[in-house]
Formats: structure tokens, C-alpha cells, sequence
């Protein structure tokens, strides 16, 4: 089997014709082929988008939206069979898939469908001597750019703001999980959307993506995947002064203060560490634990995680599915040899696991739970983004924020307290984009998602993500006396 690219609604093979393999992870077996498109199949999509952009930033918000709600309402009714494809394209468990991943794209279209019916405009009033609006509109075509882990919930993310405010869009998936924005494709035809609105090119990130980026046509790059990406999308994109939405990488804490509901946040820990193999950018890969409760901790911890169901995906009771790829599970597995090296103790996991059967080739990981490390080694730097997390502990709230503030990135933490005094004064201090006190990974699709430092720029969610997408023009008015 073969995707293709969806340019000005059609499916169209690479222009070079060359195509390569899609890993099944669960099984280490070929899945699908993957278009290796360059700057030329990258150039026919702007050009389609270029060519679509004038019609469609004149569409009505209410037709706009309307085709968006038909698109939402469209992967409502595939859910079933986009969340087998998600499963076995990334290793994630068919659960997750089916009721995080794909209820959460086709909310995102909703979400956004119908926030364009909502939006107003500013009006600054200077009296007497006149007054301000402000007018904002689409920018032309955009890129959006998106990684592998939560592949249809992180694409639709990006292109369901971009397409509702009247922008037409080049995307491109991640080369590793490219078959739900395939089907996407077959569904934006279904529900509507006129030719060349959204394009999908799909390929390698130093070919495909960089093309989309570079192409002086694009006018913004949302972007989510590495920081070291995200640093090179950077330099080119300032280089024309192209707008940026940067969603990067994390070494996010979670911070367990002994007057915490233990019970509640070890239940929580073992989600926010290996929820989808530890590869959500948002997991807390740090736990810092109050020493008072440390053993205690430990203690409640390590069997939960030790029990955690590692098997085939698609099984209905498993918990950890499969890494995304080989060389993904080959590098979390350098991480713990790293770890040990630095004088880590592994206290749970640490070993990769083979299945029997057709799951014998598949990439499978124990939850690894890691102590005995000082926040400065680089296993407590680096990001590992798989079933890794360590344990530190810290005697009172300053060390706590000092461990927590204490690695390049800032996108998130989750902070455990029944002190509603320590938890206000904790969040304020956390140097990061996104606070979870008593909870983790309560989305709620209006408030301002990113991260700051090594984690990018920008926020995505409710008016930012409209108004990321949106040029603000100023229009004043004297009034004559
Ligand atoms: P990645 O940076 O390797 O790839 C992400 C996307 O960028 C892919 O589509 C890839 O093909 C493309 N790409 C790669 N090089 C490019 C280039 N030079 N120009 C343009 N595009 C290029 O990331 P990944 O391995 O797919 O994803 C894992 C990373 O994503 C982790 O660091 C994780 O923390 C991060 N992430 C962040 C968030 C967030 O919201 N902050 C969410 C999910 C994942």
C-alpha cells in the first residue's frame, strides 16, 4: 500500500516517483509507503494554496465553519477506523487512540469551527479627536509542520485554526506517522473543502518540511516537533521575517509535596510517566518527591508501574504499547545505559521485551523508573520522551522550584499540594508555560498552550491559535471637531 499527497484535492504521486517504507512498530514490519517529496512537490502545493487562497479568505465564517463541523462530524464517523490506523502506525495502544487521539482531532475541528462564529474585533476609542478598529485577516497560505507522537491530534491541531480563519494551508505529518493525515485527506474531499485549501505533502523533514519553511510563499510556520528542529525553522524563518509558532520539547516536573493526596498523585504519576510510552511532550519525566514521603512513595509507586501490561497494541487490555521506531527505542535505551553510567539505580523496567508471535519484531520497552541521579546529569537535562522517568528528592518548596526550574526547557509541571497557599505560590514560580496542580493533562482547548526557554515560542489554543493566524491591521479615524 501506498499514500499519496493530497495537492489541490487530488492524490498525487512525489514528483521524483520515489517512495519509502512505514515501519509498523507493534511488529517491525512494513505498514504502508511514504511519498519522498522535495521543494518541487512542495512548490505545487503552495501554488494550489496560493491559487485557492483568495476564494476561500473570502468564504463567509459561517460557510467556512460549516464545512469544518462537516469534517469534525467525518472522523466522528471513521473514528473506528482512524484509530487502527494511529495504533499501528505509532505503536500506541488502540484505546488511546480511540478515545484520546481521534476524539480529540475531530474536537479540534469543532472547537475551532466554531469559535470563528464568536470572535470581535477591537476598538480603540479616543473620544472627541476619533477612534481605532482593527481589522484582522488571514495571512495567505501557511505551513504547519507536526510531529509523530500524537499524530491526527497534533496535525489538526495546527490545521484547524489556520484553515477557519480563512488561511490556505501546506502541511506536512511527521514521515514516521504520516497515514491518519492520509485519510484526513480523503475526508477533507468528502466534506467539502475546495481544492488547494489544504495540501498535504508528505516526506522527511530536511526535504519536504524544510521546503515549506523555506518557500518565500508561506507566510507563517506553526511548528511542533524537537527543539533542535525548532531552532533551525527558526533561523530560516527569521531570515524573512516569517511568522512562528514553535512547540518544542520538555523535561517536565512533577512535584510531590508531602501534605499531597499521595494516593491520587501516585495513581496520576504512573499516567504522566508512561501514558503513551512516555512519549507525550507534556509526561512528567522528573518526579521530585518530598523526603518525608519518599520511601513511602516508592514504595506505592514501583508495584503500580511494575504491573503496567506492556503487549501488542491493539489488544484490548493493554496499557504500553510499542516505541514509534527502532532507532526511537534504541535511543531511550541509550539513555538508561547513560543513566546507569551517571550512577543511576534502575529501580523498576530498564530492558527492552520481546514478544512471541507476530509482535516478536516489535519495539516494546519496560516502564523504566529511575533513582540516585543529581538534577545536573544529563539524564536529568536531556530529553528522553519514552518510559523513562527518574525520582529525586528535595527537603522544602525552595529545592523543589530550584529542581524544577533547573533544565533548559519550560513547557510544563504538575505540582501535588493540598495547600492552596503553596500551590498558587509554586505555579507563579515555575518557570514554564503550562501548570496542572492536583491533576494532569486537563485540557481545556481556550487557554494558551506552549512552553517558554528550550520549549518555543508562541501559544497555541483558543484566541492565540486565531490570532497566530491572523495579520492585525489599525485603521484610524480623526473626527473633525
Ligand atoms: P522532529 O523535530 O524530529 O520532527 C517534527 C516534524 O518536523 C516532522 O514532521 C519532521 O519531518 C519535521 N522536520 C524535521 N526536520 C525539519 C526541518 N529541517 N525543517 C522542517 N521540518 C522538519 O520531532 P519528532 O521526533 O517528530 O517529535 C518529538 C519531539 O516533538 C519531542 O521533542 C517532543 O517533545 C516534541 N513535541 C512537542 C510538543 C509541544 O506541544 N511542545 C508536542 C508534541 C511533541
Amino acid at each position: 500500500m501506498r499514500i499519496k499527497n493530497f495537492i489541490n484535492g487530488e492524490f498525487v504521486e512525489p514528483i521524483g516517483g520515489k517512495y519509502f517504507d512505514n515501519i509498523d512498530p507493534s511488529t517491525g514490519q512494513v505498514f504502508y509507503q511514504v511519498p519522498d517529496s522535495y521543494s518541487e512537490d512542495v512548490a505545487k502545493a503552495v501554488e494550489a494554496a496560493k491559487n485557492a487562497f483568495p476564494q476561500w479568505a473570502s468564504t463567509p465564517a459561517a460557510k467556512r465553519s460549516a464545512i469544518l463541523m462537516k469534517l469534525s462530524n467525518l472522523i466522528e464517523k471513521n473514528l473506528d477506523r482512524l484509530a487502527l490506523s494511529e495504533s499501528k502506525d505509532n505503536g500506541k495502544p488502540l484505546k488511546l487512540a480511540t478515545t484520546v487521539d481521534i476524539p480529540r482531532a475531530r474536537d479540534n475541528f469543532s472547537f475551532f469551527a466554531t469559535a470563528i462564529l464568536h470572535t470581535e474585533n477591537a476598538m480603540h476609542d479616543m473620544g472627541q479627536s476619533g477612534f481605532n478598529y482593527t481589522l484582522r485577516s488571514p495571512l495567505g497560505v501557511v505551513g504547519c509542520i507536526s510531529p509523530w507522537n500524537l499524530p491526527l491530534y497534533l496535525f489538526s491541531w495546527k490545521i484547524a485554526p489556520a484553515l477557519a480563519t480563512g488561511n490556505c494551508v501546506v502541511a506536512k505529518p511527521s514521515e514516521v506517522t504520516p497515514v491518519t493525515a492520509f485519510l484526513l485527506s480523503e475526508l477533507c474531499n468528502e466534506a467539502g473543502l475546495p481544492p488547494g485549501v489544504l495540501n498535504i505533502v508528505h516526506g522527511y523533514g530536511h526535504t519536504a518540511g524544510q521546503a515549506i519553511v523555506e518557500h518565500p510563499e508561506t507566510k507563517a510556520i506553526s511548528f511542533t516537533g524537537g527543539t533542535a528542529t525548532g531552532k533551525i525553522i527558526a533561523g530560516i524563518a527569521a531570515q524573512q521575517f516569517k511568522k512562528t509558532s514553535l512547540e518544542l520539547g520538555g523535561k517536565n516536573a512533577n512535584i510531590i509535596f508531602a501534605d499531597c493526596d499521595l494516593e491520587e498523585a501516585i495513581k496520576t504519576s504512573v499516567k504522566s510517566s508512561f501514558a503513551n510510552q512516555g512519549q507525550i511532550c507534556l509526561c512528567g519525566s522528573r518526579i521530585l518527591i518530598h523526603e518525608d514521603i519518599y520511601q513511602d512513595f516508592v514504595e506505592k509507586f514501583i508495584p503500580l508501574v511494575k504491573n503496567l501490561r506492556v503487549g501488542n497494541p491493539q489488544a484490548p487490555d493493554t496499557q504500553i504499547g510499542a516505541l514509534v521506531s527502532k532507532p526511537h527505542l534504541e535511543k531511550v535505551l541509550s539513555y538508561i545505559d547513560l543513566a546507569r553510567s551517571e550512577g543511576g539505580k534502575v529501580i523498576a523496567g530498564g530492558n527492552r521485551i520481546k514478544l512471541e508471535g507476530p509482535q516478536a519484531g516489535g519495539f516494546y520497552l519496560e516502564p523504566t523508573v529511575i533513582e540516585g541521579l543529581s538534577n545536573t546529569c544529563r539524564t536529568n537535562q536531556e530529553e528522553i520522551f519514552g518510559p523513562v522517568v527518574t525520582l529525586q528528592s528535595f527537603r522544602n518548596d525552595e529545592e523543589a522550584l530550584a529542581l524544577a526550574n533547573g533544565t533548559p526547557y519550560g513547557l510544563s509541571a504538575t505540582v501535588w499540594t493540598k495547600n492552596l497557599d503553596r500551590a498558587h505560590r509554586i505555579a507563579a514560580n515555575l518557570d514554564v508555560g503550562i501548570v496542572w496542580v492536583n491533576c494532569w493533562l486537563v485540557r481545556d482547548l481556550r487557554t494558551p498552550f506552549g512552553g517558554s526557554k528550550a520549549s518555543g515560542m508562541g501559544r497555541e489554543g483558543g484566541i492565540y491559535a486565531l490570532n497566530f493566524f491572523t495579520e492585525p491591521k489599525n485603521i484610524c479615524i480623526k473626527l473633525n471637531p
